[in-house]
Parts: C-alpha cells; sequence; structure tokens
C-alpha cells in the first residue's frame, strides 16, 4: 500500500517526520512529491499510489484518471475546493478534509489582520482600537468561533451568521450574539471576518450590497476564498466608499488594480498564509495520516467529504 504526500508547497520538516512515522508504522510504503514544478510530474507520481495527502494542490479528474489504483485523498486543511469530488465519487474513491486542525492559525491571523488595518498598516499616522468594535463573523464554523472567542477576548462585541448552526446554545456559550439574516450581520459590523466555503451557493455571494451597507469606517477580512467575493462589487464599493476597507488572505483576481485604486485601504498577502504556522502544519499532516491509516484498518471514513 503506497501513500503519496504530493505537496507544491510542502509540509514542515517535521509534519513530514510525523507522516512517516504513522504511515510506515502501519506497514505502508511513504513516497514524498514536494514543490512539483509541473502537473506531469504529480500525474507521475500518482500512478502507483493508493492514497494522497495534498494541501492546496489540485486534484483534478486529471490526476484521478492518472492514479488507478487510488482509494482515498486527504486534504490536509479545511476548505476541499482544490478536489474535483465528483470525479473521485464516479471512482468510488473517498475525499476527506481534516477539519479544525489548523483552524486557530487562520483564526489568529484574521485578528492580525484586524488589528494591522485598525494601526494603518503600521505607517505613521493615527490609528483607531478594536476595542469595543463590533465584529461580525459570517460562518460560525470551526474558524469562525475561534475567531468569535478571540473578538470577546479583546473587548469586541461579535455577532454572527449561519445558517446551518441551529443550536443557539452555540453562539450564546461563547457570548455571541446570533443575528438571523446576512443582511443584518453586515449592517451592524465594524469589522466583518469572512468564514463561508467556497460553493456553488457562496462564490460571488459577498458584494456591493452587502459592502455598501456596512457601518462608516468598515473592514471587510476574507481568510476564507476568493471566489467567495464579486471582485466587480467590491471594486464598485471601494470606489464609492472611501472609508471601507478589505483585508485578505487570498488576492483577488484583480488584485493589482485593487492595490493601485485603493492603497492603503486594501491589503492581500503575498501568497496564502493563514494555516502557515508549524502548529497547523503538523496538526493537518498527521490528522490525515492518521486518517488514511484509520480508512485502510478499520474502514473508518470520518471526516469523508463525498458521497463515494
Ligand atoms: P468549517 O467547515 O468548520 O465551517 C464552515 C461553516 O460555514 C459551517 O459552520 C457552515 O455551516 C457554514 N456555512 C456553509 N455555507 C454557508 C452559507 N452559505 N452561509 C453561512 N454559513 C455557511 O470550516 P472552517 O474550518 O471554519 O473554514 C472555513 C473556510 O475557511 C474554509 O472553507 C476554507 O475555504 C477557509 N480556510 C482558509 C484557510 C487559509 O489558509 N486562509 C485555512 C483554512 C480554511
Amino acid at each position: 500500500m503506497k501513500v503519496l504526500v504530493a505537496t507544491e508547497k510542502p509540509f514542515a520538516k517535521k509534519a513530514v517526520e510525523g507522516i512517516r512515522e504513522i504511515v510506515e508504522g502501519a506497514g505502508y510504503e511513504l513516497a514524498l512529491l514536494e514543490k512539483y514544478a509541473d502537473r506531469s510530474e504529480l500525474l507521475a507520481a500518482v500512478a502507483d499510489a493508493d492514497a494522497l495527502i495534498v494541501r492546496s494542490d489540485k486534484v483534478t479528474a486529471e490526476v484521478i484518471a492518472a492514479a488507478p489504483n487510488l482509494k482515498i485523498v486527504v486534504r490536509a486543511g479545511a476548505g476541499y475546493d482544490n478536489v474535483d469530488l465528483a470525479a473521485a465519487s464516479g471512482r468510488g474513491i473517498v475525499v476527506m478534509n481534516t477539519p479544525g486542525q489548523n483552524s486557530n492559525a487562520v483564526a489568529e491571523l484574521a485578528v492580525a489582520m484586524m488589528i494591522f488595518m485598525a494601526r494603518n498598516r503600521f505607517t505613521p499616522g493615527t490609528g483607531s482600537e478594536i476595542q469595543g468594535k463590533t465584529l461580525g463573523i459570517h460562518a460560525y464554523g470551526n474558524v469562525g468561533r475561534l475567531v468569535g472567542r478571540k473578538g470577546k477576548a479583546l473587548g469586541m462585541r461579535v455577532v454572527a451568521y449561519d445558517p446551518f448552526v441551529s443550536d443557539p446554545q452555540v453562539f450564546a456559550a461563547d457570548g455571541v450574539e446570533q443575528v438571523s439574516s446576512v443582511e443584518e450581520l453586515y449592517r451592524v459590523s465594524d469589522y466583518l471576518s469572512l468564514h463561508i466555503p467556497a460553493t456553488p451557493q457562496t462564490t460571488g455571494s459577498i458584494g456591493y450590497e452587502l459592502l455598501t451597507s456596512m457601518p462608516k469606517g468598515a473592514t471587510l477580512v476574507n481568510t476564507a476564498r476568493k471566489e467567495v467575493i464579486d471582485e466587480e462589487g467590491l471594486m464598485r464599493a471601494l470606489t464609492e466608499r472611501e472609508d471601507l476597507k478589505y483585508v485578505t488572505d487570498i488576492a483577488a483576481a484583480v488584485q493589482p488594480e485593487l492595490d493601485e485604486k485603493f492603497g492603503k485601504r486594501v491589503f492581500a498577502t503575498a501568497k496564502k498564509m493563514g494555516a502557515e504556522t508549524a502548529e497547523a502544519n503538523l496538526n493537518a499532516g498527521l490528522a490525515a495520516a492518521r486518517q488514511i491509516v484509520g480508512f485502510f484498518t478499520d474502514g473508518c471514513t470520518r471526516f469523508q467529504v463525498n458521497k463515494a
């Protein structure tokens, strides 16, 4: 049984050692394909793989077709929009993510981004404080909950919206106010932290109307995905409302234009870095390896995200 770790952006060394220990300890073979420059390398490497661990690497229908023995793909991370679920399901391949393993890293980045923008991106001038401001959390999942709790600890009023969390206790336990519509969430949030997954329903769903409904001086913080933003609407909102700010961990397709037009009011990290901590790397990598061993040894499909 061969487990391939294919990572264009490799795991930290310690994480790779841990993955090796788990995989080889279970009696399987580990293969590594790191920093590959061309997709052909990935296509060649999956040819004899039974299991695949990836990070943000794209597992397309072409990759799946090139892997006749493949039985399981684990995306070490939360979002799995980089895996072609339909192609995997069509072949009976199980796809899993590792929910929660990198959430704290992303949540800390979201908080850092709020403060960075409140303090004029650490350039001279009078900034503002986040204490006492309203923080809106759009989607109260693993990352959203941690951002909510950190916001409370920093003295913010925290409100949240998630139509799929039906138990009001989930919000109440964190001292977070649950709002009943996405419109209300944006209308009251000085800082809006985005945590919705990229799905056909959410793609392009955050645009002009929501952004221009935000309070004066509001900041949209995006550590989710660029696809959820209607970039034309964002551009229009930033043009009309000179007080709005946008900070993102996933550069927009139109980022150079945003930077040029809006200067210090926008900021994008050079490369997606939400999960780029030693701790998150290790947690997600080890979880992926354990999930693969659990699948092969006990048939455990907890964390499966597709219908195989
Ligand atoms: P999660 O699955 O724990 O939570 C997602 C939440 O979104 C769930 O509570 C779900 O109910 C809610 N949701 C789904 N559709 C919604 C909708 N239409 N409106 C409102 N809520 C909706 O995921 P998570 O771990 O919190 O991660 C959230 C997203 O953050 C991921 O999907 C991923 O795209 C992104 N992410 C980015 C990085 C990074 O490096 N920047 C790292 C991890 C995750």
